[in-house]
Order: C-alpha cells, then structure tokens, then sequence
C-alpha cells in the first residue's frame, strides 16, 4: 500500500490533494516521512480573518507542518501557504485545514501529544515525540481551550467548591466541581483562596447560570461564604459530611500530637504511629491499627476521648429528618462543651456558629458531598505543581490555570478520529 493512500485514509482535506509521499534521510538518526500538499486545482483560497473565499495573490515559502508520527517515524507536510486578496480585510495568508495559521504542529499531532501528556510528564513527552517542552503545553492549552469553549454546562445545578493547598507557606488553589450528574468534572481552577477567586468563577459563569445553582458544597472557608452569598443567594448552600469531618479529624489530630510529644518527653511512645488508627471510621482499620487502638482505649488519655467524642459525632450523620439531626447535634455539642478539650470546644463552636449550612446537607436529602472529589483534587494538585513551575509568578494569577489531566479526561475534547476532526 502505498504512503498516500494510507495518509488518504485518515484525512480528508476538501480543497487540497496530497501529491507526494517521500522517506527524507537525516542522517544517522530516524529517516522522516514528508507529504507534499498541493492546493486542488481551481480551488480558491479561504481568508484566515473572515472565512471567505477570495483571489489568490501569491504563494509564501514552504513551509513543514509535524503530523502524528509513523512506525516511529516522523512525519510532516509541507506546504506553500497562499496569500488570499480579501475584499474585507486585505491581504491574509489563506486558512488551512489542519493546522492554525503559525503553529508548525498540525491539530492531528497536538491531539495526539495532549493524549500522552495526561499519562506522560510534559517533559517525557517533548523528549519521546521530539518536540520542545513548549510545544507540548500549546498542545494541551489548544485541547483545553477546546475543551471549554465547547463544554456544556446547562445541566450543572449543583457544584462543589473547595480548595487545595499548594507547595510550601499559605499557597492555595480554588477548584470547583460539577456535583450532578453521570460525571463529577472539574469547571475550574483560580489561583488563591480569596473570595475574588470564586467570584471571578461566577463572574465567567454570567448570572443567570448562577441563578440556577440549586446546590453548592463547600467548607467553612469564610471568603467563600461571602462569595457564595452574593452571587448564588438562591442556591441551598451545604457544609458537607466531607469537609465537616476534616475538621474533626483534624481536632482529633492535634490533640493527639500534642498529647504524643508530652508522653514522648516521659520516655512513653504510646500514641506513636496511631494518627490513622485515630481518624479512620473503625470499620475501614487494618488489623495492625485495630490491634494498636485496642492497647490505648482503656488508658485515660485526651487523645481517646477525643476520639470518643469524633465517633459519637458520626452517629450525627445517620438521621434523615433534619428535625432529630439538629436535636442530636445540639445534644452532642452540649456535652462536647464539656469535654475539657480546647480543640473539641473550638470545633463546637465552629459548628454552632453553621448549624444551619450543616443541616442543609438533610435537607439536600444527603445527596452531595464533596468526598467524591477528593481524587481530583489530587490529580490538580500535580498538574497545578506541574504548571506553576514553568509559569512565571503572577502571569496565571486570578486567573484560570489551565491543567492537563483531570479536564482532558473528564470533560469533552476534540475527536479523536483524525479525518472528521471537530475544530
Ligand atoms: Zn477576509
């Protein structure tokens, strides 16, 4: 079979004919492929500014444009770019159908390297397909891109907001979430935790999608409060069992850290490698852990009325009615008060001071939670380090950042098929 008829096989370019297929030697490394293209005889060229037709003025330079690589080889076309004459904009270099004006890789061969940059680092991938680090980022900006300017998002009513902590010192980022729905996809990622963060999300979004917010899951992060509060007063706004057990688990955490440093000054290592065994539900314990807790219950330490306490809480989450899981909560805050643990007091009173967001969550009847992110967050968290490493500090602030992984795979993006390619 000849080159041509292969290539024929997967692309189909109306207006223009591949005329030569050739095996280019270069030199002791891999031989290139290289198709010639020509413009299809009679065929006029289209205006790259407005789309239309117009007269042939003349023809620039060659140029090779890097398509998807064959039996390891690579392949390119090359091309004489037609100048068009265009009665509304003047003289342009002429649309071609696969690749946008001055970029050297073809819309094929972008695709196909943001395919490897969701498994590959960025890094592998310009070192495996021989192109620069740089080239690779285009290739996902330009999925991406696609990706948001075609996803659909009238169906989204409920979302879940929350942050990620980023590198070293108080760096965050705000993600948002799609809640609804067969997919849980990411919508968004800003730089900061500031309310303007999240407002620049609703702000993109336009007010009348946020008017049909129906839910929202957050933490108890107050800028988003106030974010939340402003553009979506209609939204029921929900602390969730996730994000109000994290504060628990981090109460419990602390005490027990706290409590482990002042045996360990006694020479005891009684709490000594227990923080899993403190925060998991005890039905998800190794044996290991099991066994460990088991040798500390009957010791008094604050460490396991804390626990205590953190496990009576979850009873909390069992109720359906919102009535008797407001009674329980204010039972259990009541003797919690009394538990003569700061940590615990203070959760209390973070708590009381939401009950009503809490009690959303029975109300939204206990369809929303955030947990079910919690393995995106992880994949941004790496894209956003993978990102924010090669950007220079302040270009990406406030701003979307774009991110590879977790929104090429659940989101819509291009067609993978190369001949009915959408752009
Ligand atoms: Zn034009």
């Amino acid at each position: 079979m000849r080159l041509i008829t292969l290539l024929n096989r997967v692309v189909n370019y109306k207006r223009f004919v591949i005329k030569t297929a050739r095996i280019v030697e270069t030199g002791g490394e891999e031989p290139e492929i290289e198709f010639g293209i020509a413009a299809r005889k009679n065929s006029k060229p289209v205006c790259s500014g407005c789309g239309r037709d117009g007269a042939t003025c003349d023809h620039q330079a060659e140029r090779r444009f890097q398509f998807v690589p064959l039996w390891g080889m690579a392949v390119y076309f090359t091309y004489a770019m037609r100048r068009v004459d265009c009665s509304r904009c003047g003289v342009k270099v002429e649309r071609v159908p696969w690749a946008d004006g001055k970029s050297p890789l073809c819309y094929s061969f972008k695709l196909y390297l943001a395919g490897w940059a969701k498994t590959l680092s960025w890094k592998e991938v310009s070192y495996r397909f021989g192109v620069n680090w740089y080239q690779v980022f285009e290739a996902v900006k330009f999925v991406v891109t696609w990706g948001l300017a075609h996803r659909d998002m009238s169906g989204v009513e409920a979302i879940g907001i929350d942050e990620i902590h980023q590198g070293k010192g108080q760096k965050y980022l705000t993600v948002v979430y799609q809640l609804c729905g067969p997919v849980r996809r990411l919508l968004y990622v800003g730089r900061g935790r500031k309310s303007e963060t999240l407002e620049g999300f609703f702000e993109q979004m336009g007010s009348d999608w946020c008017g049909r917010l129906k839910h929202i899951c957050t933490d108890m992060w107050k800028a988003y409060l106030k974010a939340i509060k402003r553009y979506a007063p209609g939204a029921v706004h929900i602390l969730d069992r996730f994000h109000v057990m994290k504060l628990l688990g981090d109460a419990v955490d602390k005490i027990r850290r706290k409590e482990a440093k002042e045996l360990n000054e006694h020479g005891l290592d009684l709490l000594k490698g227990l923080k899993y065994a403190f925060l998991k539900r005890p039905e998800n314990l190794t044996e290991s852990q099991e066994e460990a807790l088991h040798g500390v219950m009957n010791r008094r330490l604050r460490s396991v009325r804390a626990y205590l306490w953190k496990e009576k809480f979850q009873l909390f989450w069992e109720y359906t009615s919102p009535y008797y899981a407001r009674r329980y909560l204010r039972r259990w805050c009541k003797g919690a008060m009394h538990s003569r643990l700061p940590e615990i007091k203070k959760f209390v009173k973070t708590v009381r001071k939401h009950e009503p967001l809490i009690l959303n969550w029975f109300r939204a009847k206990k369809a929303f939670s955030s947990g079910a992110v919690e393995g995106l967050n992880r994949k941004v968290n790496l894209a956003g380090k993978k990102i924010l490493r090669h950007q220079k500090p302040g270009s990406v602030r406030n701003r979307a950042v774009s991110y590879p992984g977790p929104l090429a795979r659940t989101t819509n993006h291009p067609q993978i098929s190369m001949k009915r390619l959408i752009i």
